[in-house]
């Protein structure tokens, strides 16, 4: 998610805002990061003084750790994740945008979707994401390079010692947005594409036929009852859950829209209500 202070020309980071009521199970680690079980080896690792309030998730296994995201960099979330576990930590990006992948170059181990055109253009080295793949200009952040240790096909399991994850190639939100699905655990890490709150289908590289392809192939292998566990929240407390049923209505919501059904509030800009929870913001009407 991106506010829409990117077409604003800001060029820095917007101030903290004020810690929010974080009541228990969720922790503050210090002024600015929080700490939630999801279960006992999954950790929500808030950003809520970060005005996009960002999740990131530490996903243990008793071999290794998978950190989803790395926030926007604001602060160094290496000292949170070293305080909750002792594995060896891969860091792996939802998607590129600088909001996600702001402290990833602090860890020795990457993972990134093996999408061909990302292998190609590593070319066996460190992968930069293009101005248009990071947006971080918006907050005068850097582009950083990505030392890719390891690549992630779509449809691949990932297995953590004991713990298995399945990478989904899910974009919709950007072209090499990925969810991970614990299908023992009932957990579906969501990203971008998939939060509370409203959706950004109107960035580059966003695509509602991709949004809507996606949400059909979800809704296929995520079996019901899993809870979603998305990047970013819009309100406290806690961690931005949510629901299948939530999944199904944005896909009967992309469905009207696409049929000419649904109609969005705003002039250039439109805001399709989706349910109580979800709305998607994009350009009027259906791509070509
Ligand atoms: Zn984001």
């Amino acid at each position: 998610m991106l506010l829409l202070r990117v077409y604003a020309l800001v060029k820095s980071p917007a101030p903290l805002t004020e810690p929010t009521p974080e009541p228990e199970p969720v922790d503050w680690f210090d002024d600015y990061f929080t700490v939630e079980p999801i279960d006992a080896d999954t950790i929500a690792i808030g950003e809520p003084r970060y005005e996009q309030q960002n999740y990131n998730y530490l996903i243990l296994g008793s071999e290794r750790a998978i950190l989803f995201d790395s926030g926007p960099g604001v602060r160094d979330i290496h000292p949170v994740v070293e305080a909750l576990t002792p594995l060896p930590i891969t860091a792996v990006p939802s998607h590129f945008h600088y909001d996600h992948i702001g402290n990833h170059a602090r860890f020795d181990r990457i993972a990134v979707v093996d999408l061909p055109y990302l292998r190609e253009r590593a070319g066996g080295g460190a992968l930069r994401p293009t101005e248009a793949e990071h947006l971080g200009f918006a907050e005068g952040i850097a582009v950083p390079d990505l030392a890719v240790s390891e690549w992630w096909a779509p449809g691949r399991e990932i297995d953590l010692g004991g713990r298995t994850l399945t990478v989904l190639h899910t974009p919709g939100h950007t072209p090499e947005s990925i969810s991970l699905l614990d299908r023992e655990r009932g957990m579906l890490f969501t990203g971008d594409y998939l939060y509370p709150g409203p959706l950004f289908a109107f960035i580059p590289g966003a695509d509602l036929n991709d949004y809507l392809e996606t949400a059909d192939h979800l809704l296929e292998v995520v079996p019901p009852g899993t809870l979603l566990l998305g990047a970013h929240r819009e309100h406290p407390p806690g961690a931005p859950r949510l629901g299948v049923e939530d999944l199904q209505a944005l896909q009967e919501a992309l469905e009207l829209l696409r049929e000419g059904q649904l109609e969005g509030e705003g002039f250039y800009l439109k805001s399709y209500p989706i349910n109580s929870k979800l709305r998607l913001l994009a350009e009027e009407g259906w791509p070509e």
